[in-house]
C-alpha cells in the first residue's frame, strides 16, 4: 500500500467537530488518515471547497494532504443540496488523478453515501478497489427517528443501497451495523468487516476534576453532568434536560449542586440550535442549573470529560459514539441509550451504564445512581474499557481490509 485516496465531500477533515456536519466521521479520518501517515502511507483526502480562501492543496499532517475540489457555490450549499454537486465533484477528483501517472492510488475508502457515488466512478475509471465506510445508514436513522426529526429522503436510501452494490468492502462499526447492511441493504456478508473505530488515548487521559472545574469556572463539589456533540434532535439533549429536572423534583436538595453542562454547536434540522434548548430549560424551570459552551477542541474536551461526574449519551441513534470512548478514556462514566454501537462503547454496570427508552425519569434514576452513588467504581473501569481501542489499531484492520479489497478486486478483473 502507497497511496490512498479518501472521500469525504460533504465534511471537511480541517473541520472543528463537533457542530454543523462534523463530528465523528472527521474524526475517524483525521485519526486514521494520520495512522496511515506513520506508517509511510500517502494519504490525499478529497472534500469539498467551502470557501474561495482555501487553498486547492493543504496538508492536514506530514503524509496527509487535502484536497479542496470546487463543486457547487462555496457558501450556503447544505447538505441536502450536495447530491446535485456529486457529477462536478467527481470531476474534479478525477481531473486531479490525471495529472499523475496511471496507478497512481491503490485503493479508493469513501466516508458516507455521498463520497461512496463519487468513489463508485473512481473505482470505474481507476480499477482499483473501493471500500466504504458509511458512518450512518438511513434505514436505520429512519426507524429512530426523534420526535422533532426530519426522515432521511428515499434518494439517499437508494444511494446507500448502489454503493452497497458497488463497494468491494464495507467497514462496519460493529456487529450490528454489519447486521443493519445485511439485513436492511441485503449486503453480500462476505463483503462486510467489522472495524472497531479507536480514541485518543494521548490526549484523553484520566485527571483530576479539580483543575477541569476551576478552568471552567465550575465548583469543586458540583455534580456535573455533561453531554458533548452536535445539536440535533438525534443526539436527544433533550433527554438530559428532562432527565435533570426530574432529579430536581425528586431531589430539591441537589439544585445548589448540580451542573449541566451542553457541549456543542448545532446540526440538521429539528430541535437544533442551542436557543431552543435553553427555551427548553426555561420551560423545565432549570435554567440556572443548564450552562452552554461552543464546540470545545484540543485540551479543552478533555477538561470537560475529566469535569463532569457522568458523560450522557441519550441519543435514539448512534452507529458507534466516540465521545463515549473519550469520556470513559477520561475516567469518566457514560450513561447511555441501549442503541446502535453504544453498548459496545458502553460495558453496561461495569464503565457506565445503559438506558432502554429516553423516559426522563428512568434516566433520571440511572443518572443519579451512576453520579451520586457509583461513581468511582465505574469510573476506574472506564479507564480500561477505553484503553482496549485505539486509532493504531483501527488503522491495523483498515489496512487488512484494503489489502483484502485489492486482492478481490483483481480476482475479478482477471477473472
Ligand atoms: N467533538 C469535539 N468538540 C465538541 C464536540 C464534539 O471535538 O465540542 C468531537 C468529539 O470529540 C467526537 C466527535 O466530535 O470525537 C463526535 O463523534 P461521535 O461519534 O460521538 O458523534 P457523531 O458526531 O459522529 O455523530
Amino acid at each position: 500500500m502507497r497511496r490512498v485516496a479518501v472521500l469525504s465531500v460533504h465534511t471537511s477533515p480541517l473541520e472543528q467537530p463537533g457542530t454543523g456536519d462534523a463530528g465523528g466521521m472527521n474524526v475517524y479520518i483525521v485519526q486514521t488518515a494520520t495512522s496511515m501517515a506513520r506508517r509511510g502511507i500517502e494519504v490525499e483526502i478529497f472534500t469539498r471547497a467551502t470557501s474561495s480562501e482555501l487553498p486547492p492543496v493543504a496538508e492536514l499532517a506530514p503524509g496527509v494532504k487535502v484536497r479542496h475540489v470546487v463543486a457547487g457555490p462555496f457558501e450556503g450549499l447544505g447538505k441536502e443540496e450536495l447530491p446535485a454537486q456529486l457529477c462536478a465533484f467527481t470531476a474534479g477528483v478525477l481531473r486531479a488523478e490525471a495529472r499523475h501517472e496511471p496507478g497512481y492510488y491503490d485503493v479508493v475508502h469513501s466516508h458516507y453515501w455521498l463520497s461512496g457515488q463519487v468513489g463508485w466512478l473512481a473505482r470505474e475509471r481507476w480499477a482499483v478497489p473501493l471500500v466504504h465506510t458509511a458512518h450512518t445508514l438511513a434505514k436505520v436513522k429512519n426507524l429512530a427517528l426523534a420526535a422533532a426529526d426530519t426522515p432521511e429522503p428515499r434518494m439517499r436510501v437508494i444511494g446507500e443501497e448502489q454503493v452497497v452494490a458497488e463497494a468491494d468492502r464495507l467497514v462496519a462499526n460493529t456487529d450490528v451495523e454489519a447486521g443493519e447492511l445485511v439485513d436492511l441493504y441485503a449486503a453480500d456478508p462476505a463483503k462486510v468487516l467489522v472495524v472497531p473505530p479507536g480514541v485518543d488515548l494521548e490526549r484523553f487521559t484520566p485527571g483530576d476534576p479539580r483543575p477541569a472545574r476551576a478552568v471552567l469556572g465550575l465548583p469543586a463539589d458540583a455534580v456535573v453532568l455533561a453531554f458533548v456533540g452536535r445539536i440535533q434532535p438525534l443526539k436527544a439533549p433533550d433527554v438530559l434536560l428532562r432527565a435533570a429536572a426530574e432529579m430536581l423534583a425528586r431531589d430539591p436538595g441537589l439544585r445548589s449542586r448540580l451542573v449541566v453542562l451542553v457541549v456543542g454547536g448545532p446540526s440538521g434540522t429539528g430541535l437544533k440550535t442551542p436557543e431552543e434548548l435553553v427555551r427548553l430549560a426555561a420551560g423545565l424551570g432549570i435554567s440556572d442549573v443548564v450552562r452552554f459552551l461552543p464546540p470545545q477542541g484540543g485540551e479543552a474536551l478533555a477538561r470537560v470529560y475529566r469535569a463532569a461526574d457522568v458523560v450522557a449519551v441519550p441519543s435514539h441513534n448512534e452507529s458507534f459514539g466516540l465521545v463515549a470512548l473519550e469520556a470513559q478514556a477520561c475516567g469518566t462514566p457514560v450513561v447511555a441509550a441501549a442503541v446502535g454501537g453504544l453498548p459496545v462503547a458502553v460495558r453496561d454496570g461495569v464503565s457506565g451504564a445503559l438506558v432502554d427508552g429516553h423516559e426522563p425519569g428512568a434516566w433520571a434514576r440511572v443518572l443519579a445512581e451512576v453520579a451520586l452513588l457509583r461513581r468511582e467504581g465505574l469510573a476506574a473501569n472506564a479507564v480500561g474499557h477505553a484503553r482496549r481501542f485505539s486509532w493504531d489499531r483501527t488503522t491495523d484492520s483498515l489496512l487488512a481490509v484494503y489489502a483484502q479489497a485489492g486482492e478481490v478486486f483483481r480476482e475479478e478483473v482477471f477473472a
